[in-house]
């Protein structure tokens, strides 16, 4: 039986692209998104990979969603932590709520899938959890105190949870992306995208699919013994 992988954020951009890479390697996929119905609906179509929708920065709605998953399609095997936001600001105008809904959603996001689905994984002594950070987690960026600061955490997330799987046949590993064509990169002002991409050694943004083509590795029996370690596939913009 196919190995069931969730996916958050699943259902556009790089999320997209993590979807699709694990249902061609065989994988009984299942993307969650967070209200963008129109978009869930055409990759549904397109896809054929169900969709579930919940806030994954909500606790209990994850352990439900989780429970109902594996209820419908069989044990959670594959856990894809990449639903993500930003609410940037200079820190002197960044309100409480943007610092607490990035921390919520970004960082609380992984513990509560994590808590949703590593003890089945630990129990069932085979797991795989690929957390999404940022070359902005690793390095800082102007303006984003709350991302810096969650993607950062996931980080240190993964190499503390790796510890705890380790024995259990669970890996947990990180993939810190540099700067990637998706939505999150559009809403970036031209002029601020053109400094950027002069930073980047390979000189141009990185492709979703080459986001989702390391995942695919990273969740493959092949990389039994990568667990701890963050990727940082960023065009040589920030070697770490
Ligand atoms: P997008 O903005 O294109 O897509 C975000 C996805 O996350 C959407 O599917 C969205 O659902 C979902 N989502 C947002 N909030 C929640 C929530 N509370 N609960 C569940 N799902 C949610 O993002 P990208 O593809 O650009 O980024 C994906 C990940 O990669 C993020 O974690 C991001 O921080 C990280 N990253 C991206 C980089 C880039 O250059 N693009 C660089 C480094 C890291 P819906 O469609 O319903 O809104």
């Amino acid at each position: 039986m196919a190995r069931v992988a969730i996916v958050t954020g699943g259902t556009r951009g790089i999320g997209e692209a993590i979807s699709l890479a694990l249902k061609e390697q065989g994988r009984q996929v299942v993307a969650n998104y967070a209200g963008n119905e129109e978009k869930a609906k055409a990759f549904t179509e397109a896809t054929g990979i169900p969709t579930v929708r919940w806030d994954v920065g909500d606790h209990e709605a994850s352990l439900a969603a989780v429970a109902g998953i594996a209820e419908q399609y069989g044990p959670v095997d594959i856990v894809i932590n990449n639903a993500g936001i930003t609410r940037d600001g200079v820190l002197h105008r960044m309100s409480y709520d943007d610092w607490n809904e990035v921390m919520r959603i970004n960082l609380g996001g992984c513990f509560n899938m994590a808590k949703a689905a590593f003890p089945g994984m630990r129990e069932r002594g085979w797991g795989r959890i690929v957390n999404i950070g940022s070359i902005n987690g690793q390095a800082g960026q102007y303006g984003q105190v709350n991302y810096a600061a969650a993607k950062s955490g996931i980080h240190g997330f993964t190499k503390a949870l790796a510890q705890e799987g380790a024995k259990y046949g669970v890996t947990v590993n990180a993939i810190a992306p540099g700067y990637i064509d998706t939505d999150m990169v559009a809403a970036v002002p031209a002029p601020v995208l053109e400094k950027i991409i002069a930073k980047i050694p390979v000189g141009r943004l990185g492709k979703a699919y080459e986001i989702a083509r390391a995942v695919a590795f990273l969740t493959s029996d092949d990389a039994g013994f990568v667990t701890g370690s963050t990727m940082s596939i960023n065009g040589g913009q920030h070697m770490y």
